[in-house]
């Protein structure tokens, strides 16, 4: 994926743009054989290890959305890309204490799992001055590890986001548990979302499917994918 004859901006910008035809397809095709609207799946790029200058060449491509997972990483890249015009989606496991810089930059929070993130998330959307939409991360694993609320605790967090000041309830997010079949995993989250939307039908987004697992994310109702390598290739860093 990475070019061996050039480099610099110009051979970047080739990449990306050759990345992001190839997303497209794949979601145009996912959706074909869902019977869906292309219309209906939002792209999210993961730019987490990625430069600011990668997501400025993204958003020349056309590009909206973006997501990071780590507030000091995503901190300073939102304020390098102030003069574009892009939502900023956190998707990581987000601390308390990060919560009023997430807030600085964030138009939606895809990683919120527990009552007491709710709350700060609240209050730091009131002292921004902003309005910060929330997603439920719902963890689709029953042994715990990368986070989310269990599928029996998000409709009392959905009704908390939705009740609380400067939050918009948006949907459910989830990670497909690793080593197991993402179809069935997809298909609770799709089941989750249904029953959060008998409370609140206007949180449409079902954020799920990533670079390997789009397709079936797709086939069982995401309406936003986020992905990352596919787009901006291999990360050499650990990333959590
Ligand atoms: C990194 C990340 C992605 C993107 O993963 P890829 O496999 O690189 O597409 C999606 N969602 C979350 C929460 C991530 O942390």
């Amino acid at each position: 994926m990475t070019s061996n004859t050039s480099s610099g901006p110009e051979a970047r910008r080739e990449e990306l743009a050759a990345n992001l035809a190839e997303v497209r397809e794949r979601i145009a095709a996912a959706c074909a054989a869902a019977g869906r609207d292309t219309g209906d799946v939002t792209l999210v790029a993961v730019t987490k290890t990625f430069p600011a200058s990668d997501v400025r060449l993204l958003a020349g491509l056309g590009l909206a959305q973006v997501a990071e997972n780590r507030d000091q990483e995503a901190a300073p890249k939102a304020s390098e890309c102030a003069d574009l015009d892009l939502t900023w989606h956190f998707v990581g496991q987000l601390q308390t204490n990060k919560v009023r810089s997430v807030a600085s930059y964030a138009g939606v929070v895809q990683s919120v799992d527990r009552a007491r993130l709710v709350r700060a998330l609240s209050q730091a959307a009131v002292a921004e001055g902003r309005v910060l939409r929330c997603l439920v991360q719902v963890s689709l694993d029953e042994k715990e590890g990368r986070g989310g609320a269990a599928p029996s605790d998000v409709p009392a967090l959905a009704d908390q986001i939705a009740a609380a000041e400067g939050l918009e309830l948006g949907g459910v997010m989830a990670v497909a548990p690793l080593g197991e079949e993402p179809r069935p995993a997809f298909e609770r989250l799709a089941r989750v979302l249904n029953e959060v939307r008998l409370s609140h039908p206007a949180a449409t987004i079902m954020s799920a499917g990533m670079s390997g697992d789009l397709e079936p994310a797709i086939a069982c109702g995401a309406t936003h994918v986020r992905v990352g390598t596919a787009l901006l290739g291999g990360r050499s860093a650990i990333v959590r």
